[in-house]
């Protein structure tokens, strides 16, 4: 691949919200022209899509595998990839599994899992929307527990970057919701926090995206009136996916 070449593919990259490319073999030096020597006309490179043509979640786990690529997996029981509905119209991102998801490899089954949950049916049966946590689609920005329920770290969230929007991609949702401000960095490449970026919409590339309170924070005793608030974004955007 010459200068060119590499400029493209990294722009392609880029414009899909990549910032960091990670490569496992040395590249070979790129030779630059000698002054005053032409330069060649550039082939367009064939870009390797991060979202192959007709890519599913299946094809998505697949090229997952056993995931080495970054320290998280040293710690993990299980990846947490993701679950719910293919097909749903509403795709809810977390931050990354804790222990009781690293132990059975779904997301949001412990103490903010059951909240969630009881966010989205208490307020969908409420707003007569007829729809169980089933029908929507929940995964998590990092797919390994990080040590000690750290935040992931920005290396990490790249990494696993990946997988998630190709899952995001090949879901097509009519809407997301970002639960706290890591989701909302990793889909946003913003430093806002959850405060500044809720109650209106945004768009992970043309989806349109809203941000919330992580249900972990809404488990703390002093936070009820984020627990409100939490509850008028989850009510906009179950109207905006299904009315
Ligand atoms: N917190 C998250 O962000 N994700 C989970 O899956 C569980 C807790």
């Amino acid at each position: 691949m010459n200068r060119e070449q590499i400029y493209q593919y990294l722009s392609f990259y880029q414009d899909l919200g990549v910032k960091n490319i990670y490569r496992s073999k040395a590249a070979a030096a790129v030779e630059p022209a000698a002054a005053g020597e032409p330069v060649a006309a550039v082939e367009p490179v064939a870009l390797p899509s991060i979202a192959p043509a007709g890519d599913t979640l299946l094809k998505i786990v697949e090229d997952l595998g056993d995931c080495r690529r970054c320290r998280l997996s040293e710690g993990r029981s299980k990846i947490v990839f993701g679950s719910g509905n293919e097909h749903a119209r509403l795709v809810f991102v977390g931050e990354g599994p804790g222990a009781d998801e690293d132990a059975q490899g779904f997301p949001f089954v412990g103490r903010a899992g059951q909240l969630l949950t009881q966010m989205i049916e208490n307020t969908a049966s409420k707003e007569g929307i007829p729809i169980h946590r089933p029908d929507v689609y929940i995964c998590n920005v990092v797919k390994c527990r990080p040590p000690e329920n750290r935040t992931p770290l920005p290396d990490e969230m790249e990494i696993c970057g990946e997988f998630l929007f190709r899952q995001i991609m090949a879901i097509k949702p009519k809407a997301i919701c970002a639960l706290g401000s890591t989701a909302a960095k990793a889909l946003l490449a913003t430093k806002d926090g959850v405060t500044r970026l809720r109650g209106h919409w945004h768009k992970w590339r043309d989806i349109p995206l809203i941000v919330t309170y992580h249900p972990s924070y809404l488990l703390r005793p002093y936070n009820q009136n984020a627990k409100r608030e939490a509850w008028e974004d989850l009510k906009k955007v179950l109207h905006f996916v299904y009315d």
